[in-house]
C-alpha cells in the first residue's frame, strides 16, 4: 500500500523500549494515574486513517511521529494511585503500543478504561475481539439497524474478519439466508463453518453474478464500500436495510468511487445507516454484557484470532490486515497475562 504522506512504510516498526525508560518500581505516578503492563493490542482498519499529517482533518486523531502509536488493548495494573483500578486488576481501553505505560489520571485515555471482571476466565485477547470493539460493532449495528426477516437475504462483506464473522452468525440466528464474501479460499471455508449459505471468494468469483443469482438483498452489511456497495444497491430488495459499518476498499484511495446506482436508495426505499460503535454503547451495552460473553464461553459463537507475537512485528501485522492476509481478529500479543 502507498505510504501515508510523511510516515514510515507499514511493515517497518520502530519499537520504543518503554521498559528501559520507565523505572517500574519507582517511576513517580501522579494522582489517579496507573502503571500498566500491556498484554495484548488490537490492530484495526481505522488505524490507517490515523497515519496522516496532524493538520489533515479526520474523525480520529492522527498518530504523532516519533511517539508510540496507541490503540485498544488489555493491560494489567502494576502500580496504582487510582481507586478504581487497583494493582492486579485487568483493564481494557486505549493505551500505547508499548510493553509498559503510565496512563495519566485525567482525560483521555484514562476515560476509555474499563475494569475487566472476566468471571468466565476467558482469554484476555477476546476482550479486543469478539468481547471488545469488533464484537460490539457487530451486535450493536445489527440490533440497531436491522429488522431481520426470516428467510430474507443478508449479504455480508469481509465475512471472515473480526466484525463480519460475528454478523454472519447473528444473521443466521435470525433465520436469514446469508451471502458472505472474503478474499481467500481459507476464509470461505471459515464462513461456511459459521453457517453462511453462499460463501464466496470475491477474487475468483463475480460478486455481480452471485448477487444477481442469490439476491435481491434485504440486508447489506457493508465493510468495504466502493464497487461492492454499488452492486449491493443494484441488487437491493424494496425497503432493504443497508448498514454502513466500514469502507475498507477506500481507506488507501484518494479517488471517490463513481457510483451508478445511488438513485436506488430512493426508488427502492432503502434505509441506509452509518454508525460509530461508541455512539450505541449506552443503548446496547447492558444487553451485550448479559448475553455475548456467556455465549462465547459456552462455544455458541465462533471466532478466529490472527495472532502476532511481539511488538516488533506490529508493522507487518498491520500491513497484513490492510491487504487482507488476516483471518479473524488481528491481535498483537505483547506480554503474558
Ligand atoms: P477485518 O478483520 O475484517 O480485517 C480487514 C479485512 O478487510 C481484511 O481481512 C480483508 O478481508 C479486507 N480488506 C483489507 N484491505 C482491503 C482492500 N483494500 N479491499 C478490500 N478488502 C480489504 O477487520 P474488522 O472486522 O476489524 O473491520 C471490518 C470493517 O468494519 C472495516 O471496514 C472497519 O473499518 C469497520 N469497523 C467499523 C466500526 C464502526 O464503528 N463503524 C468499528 C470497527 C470496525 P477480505 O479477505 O475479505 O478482503
Amino acid at each position: 500500500i502507498p505510504p501515508a504522506d510523511g510516515y514510515p512504510i507499514p511493515g517497518k516498526t520502530t519499537v520504543y523500549d518503554t521498559s528501559a525508560e520507565i523505572d517500574l518500581e519507582n517511576a513517580p505516578l501522579s494522582k489517579d494515574s496507573i502503571l500498566v503492563k500491556v498484554i495484548c493490542l488490537s490492530l484495526d482498519p481505522y488505524m490507517r486513517s490515523r497515519m496522516r499529517k496532524p493538520d489533515v482533518p479526520g474523525y480520529v486523531p492522527p498518530f504523532i511521529l516519533h511517539e508510540p502509536i496507541s490503540g485498544h488493548g488489555v493491560s494489567v495494573v502494576l502500580r496504582s494511585r487510582n481507586p478504581h483500578f487497583k494493582e492486579g486488576a485487568h483493564v481494557r481501553g486505549f493505551m500505547d503500543f508499548a510493553e509498559y505505560c503510565i496512563i495519566e489520571g485525567d482525560g483521555f485515555p484514562m476515560q476509555s478504561l474499563i475494569l475487566l471482571k472476566n468471571d468466565l476466565q476467558l482469554p484476555w485477547s477476546l476482550y479486543v475481539g469478539i468481547l471488545g470493539v469488533p464484537g460490539r460493532t457487530a451486535v450493536f449495528g445489527w440490533r440497531e439497524y436491522v429488522k431481520p426477516k426470516a428467510r430474507g437475504v443478508a449479504f455480508i462483506t469481509t465475512g471472515a474478519g473480526a466484525v463480519g464473522s460475528l454478523v454472519i452468525q447473528l444473521a443466521k440466528r435470525d433465520g436469514m439466508k446469508v451471502i458472505a464474501s472474503a478474499g481467500t479460499d481459507d476464509k470461505v471455508n471459515f464462513m461456511n463453518e459459521l453457517g453462511a449459505d453462499v460463501a464466496f471468494n470475491y477474487h475468483t468469483n463475480s460478486t455481480k453474478d452471485i448477487l444477481r443469482e442469490h439476491g435481491p438483498l434485504d440486508v447489506y452489511w457493508d465493510n468495504v464500500g466502493g464497487e461492492v456497495l454499488d452492486l449491493a444497491l443494484e441488487n437491493a430488495a424494496f425497503s432493504a436495510s443497508f448498514v454502513e459499518c466500514g469502507m475498507i476498499t477506500t481507506y488507501n484511495s484518494t479517488n471517490a468511487y463513481p457510483f451508478k446506482n445511488m438513485f436506488n436508495i430512493i426508488s427502492k426505499n432503502i434505509q441506509i445507516n452509518g454508525f460509530l460503535t461508541r455512539t450505541l454503547l449506552e443503548k446496547h451495552e447492558e444487553e451485550f454484557l448479559q448475553i455475548i460473553p456467556k455465549m462465547v464461553g459456552d462455544g455458541e459463537l465462533k471466532y478466529r484470532e490472527d495472532i502476532t507475537s511481539g511488538l516488533a512485528n506490529t508493522g507487518s501485522a498491520l500491513l497484513d490486515l490492510l491487504t487482507g492476509k488476516n483471518t479473524g481478529k488481528s491481535i498483537v500479543i505483547v506480554n503474558e497475562g
